[in-house]
């Protein structure tokens, strides 16, 4: 199947193939068309199914008219949970929305307000936003919400996980109640569906069947290692395997910096992005690792929603997440659209239980490997597959 069936304008059918993507995902092919006839949705699709576009393109096509844009309005709210997240789905605008005369803008907290509010005052046909920052824009009084068409919650889980639910609920409540809404979510758990009712009218569901041609194609292996060797396991698995990138994600900011400084000792060269660097240098670092300049990320989770890289072909849990969503998230950065990925996780007896919710939230184990010279002390006992972990909600 072809973009031009579903739909869409040539100057956004133009955008897309220039950006080579031959094919709609299956997302892409089910909700595009939903969403140009009006109708609200949920949906049910983690990152690295297309599910970006699959809300972007219909939504600029909706507000490509010649609508003049009063000051301080916008027309499409995007709700996304992380800066990350926010600058590339604004990205991705221009992108798609290339041949198309839409002002968009993305707007997070932890920079400067004043350029922000200035880039408001003419109207934003998109705006894409953090909870916290554009609340604190709309009580400044730096925009309005009466012109509003279209809200979509992005990652919808990761904002409620992350807190953000009465941010979501007072921008909700300000919102006209004529407007077409969209919800996107990883999984669809029963606060994800609350919220989806509370701000969707007779929405249309769409759940990607785990059909094997949707899910991406991410080989999932474990290595177990004491806790003290998981650097020098590292930087083996680097330089034995030939690795030449990875994005790893580590659960503390500290560690994050002291492994950088292991792997360079070791003639590694690696930089660590985490929420205690400035803004400007996660956007160098990150840049930097895009281009292929910059081999290995060392991250920590907050720091890594909402980034987009193409065919990144690793990631490594050199910690595992404490919440199994986490894991899946995570993995979902490799093996994008289609292209083959590995997701690599270091596992040390500590890790255990995380291992055991994880494991029992894919339904099975994840495949061990081991390396000479990595023997371990401390044995990380078999899962047992239905481990519900206590802090579940
Ligand atoms: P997302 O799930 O929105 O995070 O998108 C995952 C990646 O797939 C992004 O890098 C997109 O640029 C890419 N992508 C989205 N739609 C397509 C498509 N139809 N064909 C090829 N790549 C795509």
């Amino acid at each position: 199947m072809s973009f031009s069936k579903l739909g869409l304008s040539d100057p956004i059918l133009k955008a897309v193939a220039e950006l080579g993507y031959s094919s709609p995902t299956s997302i892409q092919k089910q909700a595009i068309p939903v969403i140009l006839a009006g109708r609200d949705l949920v949906a049910a699709a983690q990152t690295g199914t297309g599910k970006t576009a699959s809300f972007l393109l219909p939504i600029l096509q909706r507000l490509d008219t010649e609508r003049k844009l009063r000051g301080k309005r916008i027309r499409a709210l995007i709700l996304t949970p992380t800066r990350e997240l926010a600058i590339q789905v604004e990205a991705n605008v221009a992108g798609y929305g290339k041949y198309l005369n839409i002002r968009s803008m993305a707007m997070y907290g932890g920079v400067d307000s004043e350029p922000q509010k200035q880039q408001l005052l003419a109207g934003v046909d998109i705006l894409v936003a953090t909870p916290g920052r554009l609340l604190d824009m709309l009580y400044q009084r730096a925009l309005y919400f009466d012109e509003l068409e279209v809200l979509v919650l992005d990652e919808a889980d990761r904002m409620l996980d992350m807190g953000f639910i009465d941010d979501i609920n007072k921008v909700i409540d300000r919102l006209p109640a004529e407007r077409q809404s969209l919800l996107f979510s990883a999984t669809l758990t029963d606060d994800v569906r609350f919220l989806a009712d509370t701000v969707n009218e007779d929405a249309v569901e769409i759940a990607l069947s785990s059909g094997a041609a949707n899910k991406p194609k991410i080989e999932q292996w474990l290595v177990t290692v004491d806790k003290d060797k998981k650097s020098a396991l590292l930087s083996h698995l680097i330089s034995h395997l030939k690795w030449d990138q990875a994005l790893i994600f580590i659960e503390k900011k500290h560690a994050a910096a002291k492994l950088v400084s292991q792997l360079e000792k070791r003639g590694i060269k690696a930089e660590a992005i985490h929420s205690g660097r400035s803004q400007a240098s996660r956007e160098r670092v990150l840049t930097e690792f895009k281009a292929g300049e910059l081999g290995f990320l060392v991250a920590t989770g907050i720091a890594t929603r909402g980034i987009d890289i193409d065919n990144l072909s690793r990631v490594i849990n050199y910690d595992l997440p404490y919440q199994s969503d986490d894991y899946i998230h995570r993995i979902g950065r490799t093996g994008r659209a289609g292209a083959s990925g590995e997701a690599v996780s270091l596992v040390s007896n500590d890790d255990f239980k995380n291992l055991c919710a994880i494991e029992s939230r894919l339904g099975h184990l994840i495949a061990r490997k081991e390396f000479e010279g990595f023997e371990v002390k401390k044995i990380v006992p078999v899962s047992i597959l239905n481990y519900v972990p206590k802090n579940r909600r």
